[in-house]
């Protein structure tokens, strides 16, 4: 069952009190982590009440469902891509997508290039780096994120914000934080190698039972699905 409006409200402000705690607890500016609502398979009711309460950036896995979203909120809603995206569905993403924190790989770079070409700007992206080395994952490893990073010249219309990480699902917060740690160490890492072009600012880790270890350790977006809208329906 979704969540009753109020309630996604209720939830809303909850959590951007624990998320405002957890910035200061760790003595970082206030406003420097973003909430992104991840509303996958959530009706556009719940998206509504959140946006009413405040948010305007939502989290979508898949380009078909997130485009029967967006025309239903208001235009300044920025869409964000936290699925596995096919390059056969590059144009479509690169049209309804603010940011995509899944780039994986060269040939999805490219499709996405291609598509980003044909209009004006650029197109946010983020590396998703499988930092547990875990079989069942998407994300390229440390070594392939500094291959794409050092190749985005080739890519133009593409700018790369920073990374992404999808960690295991472990209970235990704490159990989670040493690959908090690597993504950032690894962020750190190719910001050093001052690529032209490339600001590698952004930490896209933590979920709704660990993002406040994730602000600990240096994340610029939180994806908060359930703790915001209940248990998928
Ligand atoms: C679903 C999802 C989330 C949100 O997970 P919750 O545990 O519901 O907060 C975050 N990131 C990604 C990539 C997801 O697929």
């Amino acid at each position: 069952m979704a969540e009753m409006p109020e309630e996604v409200a209720r939830r809303y402000r909850t959590v951007g009190q624990q998320l405002s705690a957890a910035v200061a607890a760790a003595g970082r500016p206030p406003d420097s982590v973003l909430l992104l609502a991840v509303s996958k398979r959530q009706p556009v009711e719940s998206l509504a009440a959140a946006y009413a309460a405040g948010a305007r950036d939502f989290g979508e896995n898949y380009v078909q469902e997130a485009l029967g979203k967006v025309d239903q909120l208001p235009l300044d809603a920025r869409w964000h891509l936290i699925g596995h995206l096919q390059s056969n569905k590059a144009k479509r993403a690169a049209e309804a997508f603010h940011c995509i924190h899944t780039l994986d790989r060269p040939s999805l770079a490219g499709a996405l290039e291609k598509a980003v070409a044909e209009r004006r700007g650029r197109l946010q992206v983020l590396l998703q780096v499988n930092v547990a080395g875990e079989e069942s994952k998407s994300g390229t490893t440390p070594e392939g994120a500094e291959s794409l990073a050092r190749r985005m010249a080739e890519w133009p219309h593409l700018w790369l914000r920073g990374l992404m990480t999808i960690p295991p699902y472990l209970t235990d917060p704490e159990q989670v934080r040493p690959h908090f740690r690597a993504l950032r160490a690894l962020r750190d890492r190719l910001a050093a190698l001052a690529l032209p072009g490339l600001e590698m600012t952004e930490l896209s880790m933590g979920m709704s039972h660990d993002f406040p270890v994730a602000v600990q350790e240096g994340a610029t977006i939180v994806r908060v699905g359930t703790a915001l809208f209940g248990e998928r329906p």
